[in-house]
């Protein structure tokens, strides 16, 4: 669906065909979050490496909303903050601190999202964090990391505190301020948060049901079991097969995104 002179524009800006896939992609999960409402206004950041260019990613302008997001105006930056190439936007200065930490401290991580929704707060704003209550949960049994809450992320030293905490988990709960994913590529990252979103939801109206009766949770064995199936045991990225269908759903949305 890419037209002609969005591939133009690629090839004068010197975009490799890998690295249009992935901003297309990025792009996408930029529309697909805005779809699924867990954007924030031109609030927070979702972050792809470059294929091929490890110390550059792709990460949204400051001042744009999801839904204004295509494969085109994402800016390229390195891992010291620099712009790879001029743009008529500016970076986000808290997305800077809180993705190139990740990409410095995991050479496997390939894109980053993170999202600011009343079900991550709620759920990382209680001491016990995520839960083990619902299917959705599972694959982050023992497979989390917290990081308390500093204000916003504009200092660089923060960085080292943001890559002790998510060691080699897929997942960290920035408590009080949201959530951040890290997935082998955009479909693996969106498919985690997608899960991580509805966990938070079902804990939520769980411990509402219950209003302080004891809740129903699966054995330590059992978690651990199923955790291993979906994340670890699994060669297999997560969240591959439904994201062609994704796609068609971005497409059918608005397919500007692509552009
Ligand atoms: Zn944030």
């Amino acid at each position: 669906m890419d037209t002609h002179e969005t591939k133009l524009s690629a090839r004068t800006r010197n975009i490799s065909p890998e690295e249009w896939e992935v901003r297309v992609n990025l792009a996408a999960c930029y529309r697909l979050i805005a779809h699924f409402g867990w954007d924030d206004l031109i609030l927070t950041h979702n972050s792809a490496r470059v294929p091929g260019e490890p110390k550059h990613f792709l990460i949204n302008p400051m001042g744009l909303m999801f839904n204004e997001i295509t494969a085109s105006n994402l800016l390229k930056m390195d891992l010291d903050g620099n712009l790879a190439e001029p743009s008529e936007y500016e970076a986000n200065r808290a997305g800077y601190v809180i993705h190139s930490a990740i990409y410095l401290g995991r050479p496997d991580v390939q894109c980053v999202i993170h999202t600011h929704t009343e079900a991550d707060i709620a759920v990382g704003a209680l001491e016990e964090g995520l839960l083990p209550l619902s299917q959705w949960a599972m694959r982050f049994y023992n497979r989390l990391g917290y990081h308390d809450y500093e204000g916003v992320s504009l200092d660089l030293d923060e960085r080292e505190r943001l890559q002790q905490n998510i060691g080699n988990h897929p997942v960290l709960v920035l408590r009080n301020h949201g959530l951040l994913v890290t997935g082998r590529n955009v479909a693996e990252a969106f498919s985690l948060t997608y899960h991580f979103e509805r966990s938070a939801e079902a804990q939520l109206k769980i411990m509402a049901a219950a209003a302080g009766a004891r809740m129903v949770v699966p054995s330590a064995d059992t978690c651990e079991h199923q955790a291993a199936l979906f994340a670890g045991n699994e060669p297999r990225l997560q969240g591959q097969r439904e994201w062609p269908a994704l796609l068609r759903l971005a497409d059918r949305l608005d397919p500007s995104y692509r552009n």
